[in-house]
């Protein structure tokens, strides 16, 4: 099974992802931030789109699904959220699994974000969609669950293989970095941010990343560790979310 990922920008800065599973040539997008701009990547890939997978409702992930399905008969596979936005043809939700040729994606529940936001996870490659859940060093604010639950979806990320290719739905790496240094003194942190930086001003993308990455660097995975005066996981994390939600720098 090989799945191969075309990440492109969309918007400010979202990143659009297209998916294409090498044994049977399907063709997939992982969320429609910018139905025009997937169209052209479709085209200058020479991909036909087969199959939408929405990890949550917001506009800049659901926002092109009539389009994009009016234009290419794509099937939309979602959480039941996607409703507010476009009907999904099938709802999905923890523990389902969705075909895309040969390559088997496994939904994971990891809700917080939005309290239906799912992960798509492909383990024969190693490889996963997270949405808005985690991003590198950082993850993605509580819209609509709280602390606990976005607790437990990253320790559901986190659950998974070290290698795991983690795409990350935006590019928000720099500001994530400018955060986490004024929490974590870390020096692995502190020569990852150095790179980021640098890679930013080139005008290199950021994402994708790995759990190994996030699990060393990435400072609300870190949370129980920068916040020992707080005895519950969850609640470190809250409060390293809710600085970060307060950070001006
Ligand atoms: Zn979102
Ligand atoms: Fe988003």
């Amino acid at each position: 099974m090989t799945l191969t990922v075309r990440q492109f920008p969309c918007l400010s800065d979202n990143y659009g992802f297209l998916a294409r599973d090498e044994a049977s040539g399907l063709v997939a997008c992982i969320d429609t931030p910018d139905a025009a701009a997937i169209q052209r990547e479709l085209e200058a890939a020479g991909w036909t789109l087969s199959l939408i997978l929405n990890t949550h409702w917001h506009p800049d992930h659901a926002g092109g699904n009539a389009e994009l399905k009016a234009a290419t008969g794509a099937t939309i596979v979602g959480p039941a959220e996607v409703s507010r936005i476009a009907p999904p043809d099938r709802v999905v939700g923890d523990g389902d699994t969705v075909m895309l040729g040969e390559t088997r994606f496994e939904v994971i529940d990891t809700g917080g974000h939005t309290l239906g936001h799912v992960t798509y996870f492909d383990a024969a490659d190693e490889i996963a969609f997270v949405g808005d859940t985690l991003f590198a060093l950082g993850c993605g604010r509580l819209f609509e669950g709280d602390a606990a639950q976005m607790w437990a979806s990253l320790q559901r990320l986190t659950a998974l293989p070290d290698a795991t290719t983690v795409y990350c739905a935006h590019e928000y790496t720099a500001a994530n970095a400018r955060f986490a240094l004024s929490v974590d003194a870390d020096p692995a942190l502190k020569a990852r941010s150095e790179e980021i930086f640098a890679a930013r001003e080139r005008g290199e993308p950021t994402v994708p990343t790995t759990i190994a990455l996030e699990k060393a660097t990435n400072p609300f995975l870190r949370a129980p560790l920068l916040r020992p005066d707080i005895a519950d996981p969850a609640a470190a994390f809250g409060a390293v979310r809710a600085a970060k939600d307060g950070f001006a720098g």
